[in-house]
């Protein structure tokens, strides 16, 4: 099924440029490997980083200089480009085919997983709530295996928290989110989400920064469930 929610085309840009932190690119990059529209805007971001690192090469122009230059509104006119119908959208190349069985491990996370969630072991954290920790080397990233009908504490973020479900899906202030959406969410937003009933929500998730809990019981908890 084609994902709904897709990644802000900032983070896209940051991703193809190689400036996120591993936790957050390690989710980009499991949504960027099922999702075609997003495979589109990374190469489109991709070749305008190598146009950008070329035309900024020490002979040329003034005026090519100023063209550029990453003024502040660099990024607006660089995503506005990528929108405009000028742009030739280069080749693709979708790894789906790839696969033998179907599983919902995601093609980058299976050399370290294999190709089942139900095999891992799961650490219990709470009624309800399994974890189990990923390596990265920058911010936190975490799979989060969530009993169905589960409502987690209100909480917003002290950085970035991107979410890509994997299995079963939740619910929360912006919409649903099923199997390969992506939620991408900025510091200020403070959210409530809640799983559907049926079957356990498994997401991964990546945070660059400790998430903030509303109630005092959830920001007692926290350093128990190492959110
Ligand atoms: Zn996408």
């Amino acid at each position: 099924m084609k994902p709904q929610h897709h990644p802000d085309s900032s983070s896209l840009m940051s991703y193809a440029a190689g400036s996120l932190p591993d936790s957050i690119a390690t989710v980009i990059a499991c949504h960027v490997s099922t999702c075609e529209q997003c495979q589109r805007n990374v190469a489109e971001a991709e070749q305008l980083g190598r146009f950008l690192m070329e035309s900024s090469l020490p002979e040329q122009s003034e005026e090519e200089s100023q063209h550029i230059d990453l003024a502040p509104n660099a990024r607006d006119d660089i995503l506005a480009l990528i929108d405009s119908d000028e742009y030739v959208e280069p080749q693709v190349v979708v790894e789906s085919d790839v696969q033998e069985a179907p599983s919902d491990v995601p093609l980058p996370l299976q050399p370290l997983l294999g190709k089942s969630l139900d095999n891992l072991l799961w650490k219990s954290m709470a009624p309800g709530l399994k974890q189990f920790v990923l390596p990265a080397t920058s911010g936190t990233l975490r799979l989060l295996r969530i009993a169905p009908g589960t409502s987690m504490p209100i909480h917003s973020h002290t950085g970035s928290e991107v979410t890509l479900v994997l299995r079963g899906s939740y619910y929360d202030e912006m919409g649903r989110f099923g199997a390969g959406d992506v939620a991408d969410l900025d510091p200020e937003v403070e959210h409530q989400p809640a799983t559907a009933t049926g079957e356990d929500c498994i997401c991964l998730i990546a945070t660059d920064a400790p998430l903030k809990f509303s109630g005092l019981v959830p920001r007692l908890l926290q350093p128990f469930f190492q959110l």
